[in-house]
């Protein structure tokens, strides 16, 4: 267990140092026990699910030798040089075998995908013959067992097709397809609960007055989780007060991690940290990354708590950082190591020594076709176009200080490129 042996003494001090990045994404990480529980559910339904058991083939795929060209099937012992003849005696299509086998100096005319008979070892193209009436002339020999894919090539029969614990993309539904399975138990989806904290937010179809804000920090948990493929469960806005926040985490403690927004810091209405230390256990309290310090991990009841900060960047950053490889990893899954590049940054960056820093920022292609990183403007950890506007962050280690235009910095990408940017 990674609970240390005071960890529910925990009480924030100053000595408590933000722990670095790293260090606390392995030691989240670690924490987590996967879910075992799994379900089974139509192939159809199956696409970004992780599988809960290892599929063994039953079958060979492909089932049977058979051509991969259109062309003619003949024996290559037969031919001895380019412009023998052969007597075409019938045909193989996909689905319709030549139910015969070959004599000497015989072919078929045989199609993709349609099964290689007993006599035939090679295939020759279509385009390197001459045909006329039953008579094959071979114009350009290919060598013997050319264009033939043979049995069990693919998957052989009692190959695993596919592990436990593989996230099921669109290739891996149609191998699973090509394999005759019409059903697989996957992972129980975790049940993850969030609310958010403040007494300042309000709902989004309402007005607001000033020094009230809207809560967008729920909205985008929830897409987050949405995602992910988890099912969220929206425990709504809770107030800054400890009497508010134990009922939230009472109610939250049932399920499988719990993450919330703000309350989280060390200011006179911060009281997250304080319930947690009280109804569960605190294991860490602040990261060393900008944005996105004030941040503490732990146990609620059976539910692995994320405290995240209010600020609706910091908020993102700490739940792509740290939240969503232990939810990969919680349901069943395996965190994948962040992409990272190298790139040269087209403005200057600005950048006290102290934390590592995670600047949002875009990809673009220089007017010379190479890659290169451009960051977005406003860097405030309030400023959430900031975020919708990148597609990638700027990762600048702690010791780092100001980088001027042109140097390399490590680039890591958090947004896939599928659905561009609109210009502008
Ligand atoms: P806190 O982490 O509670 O100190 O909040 C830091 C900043 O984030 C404050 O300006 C809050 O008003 C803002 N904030 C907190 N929660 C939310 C939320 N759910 N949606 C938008 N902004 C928030
Ligand atoms: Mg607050």
């Amino acid at each position: 267990m990674l609970q240390s042996p005071d960890a529910s003494d925990f009480r924030p001090t100053p000595d408590n140092k933000p722990m670095p990045l790293a260090e606390a994404r392995a030691r989240i990480v670690e924490a987590i026990t996967p879910i075992r529980d799994c379900e089974r559910i139509p192939l159809h339904a199956a696409l970004h699910r992780v599988l809960g058991e290892s599929v063994v083939s039953r079958i060979n795929v492909p089932g049977a030798d058979n051509s991969s060209m259109d062309g003619y099937g003949y024996a290559a012992a037969d031919i001895a040089a380019d412009g023998d003849a052969l007597e075409i005696v019938g045909e193989s299509l996909a689905g319709h075998p030549y139910a015969g086998s070959l004599g000497a100096g015989q072919c078929i005319r045989i199609m993709t995908g349609a099964v290689v008979p007993p006599g035939v070892d090679t295939v020759v193209m279509q385009e390197n013959t001459q045909a006329s009436g039953a008579q094959l002339v071979i114009e350009q020999r290919p060598k013997a067992g050319s264009n033939i894919r043979l049995a069990g090539e693919d998957i052989a029969a009692g190959a695993t097709v596919l592990a436990a614990g593989c996230y099921l993309r669109p290739a891996d539904i149609a191998i699973l397809a090509s394999v005759g399975v019409s059903e697989v138990a996957v992972v129980r989806r975790p049940r993850v609960a969030f609310f958010s904290t403040g007494d300042e937010l309000r709902p989004i179809d309402g007005p607001i007055e000033p020094g009230e804000i809207y809560d967008s920090n729920r909205h985008g948990l929830a897409a987050l989780l949405a995602e992910l493929g988890m099912q969220g469960i929206d425990l709504g806005v809770v107030g800054d007060s400890p009497e508010a926040l134990r009922g939230a985490f009472e109610q939250a403690a049932e399920y499988d991690a719990v993450v919330t927004s703000g309350g989280v810091s060390v200011g006179a209405a911060d009281f997250v940290l304080d319930v947690l230390g009280e109804q569960g256990e605190v294991d860490f309290w602040r990261v060393a990354i900008k944005p996105g310090k004030p941040l503490a991990f732990g146990t609620l009841g059976n539910a692995r708590f994320f405290g995240l900060p209010g600020n609706p960047v910091s908020t993102a950053v700490t739940f792509i950082q740290l939240v969503r490889p232990a939810l990969v990893r919680m349901a069943g899954g395996h965190p994948a190591l962040p992409i990272r590049l190298d790139l040269p940054t087209l403005a200057d960056l600005r950048k006290s020594p102290g934390r590592e820093n995670f600047l949002r920022a875009r990809l673009v292609t220089t007017d010379a076709g190479r890659l290169a990183v451009e960051p977005i403007d406003h860097q405030g950890s309030g400023v959430m176009r900031s975020m919708s506007s990148a597609d990638c962050f700027i990762v600048l280690p702690a010791p780092q200080q100001d980088v001027p235009a042109g140097e390399m910095v490590t680039v890591e990408p958090f947004a896939q490129t599928l659905w561009g940017h609109p210009a502008g």
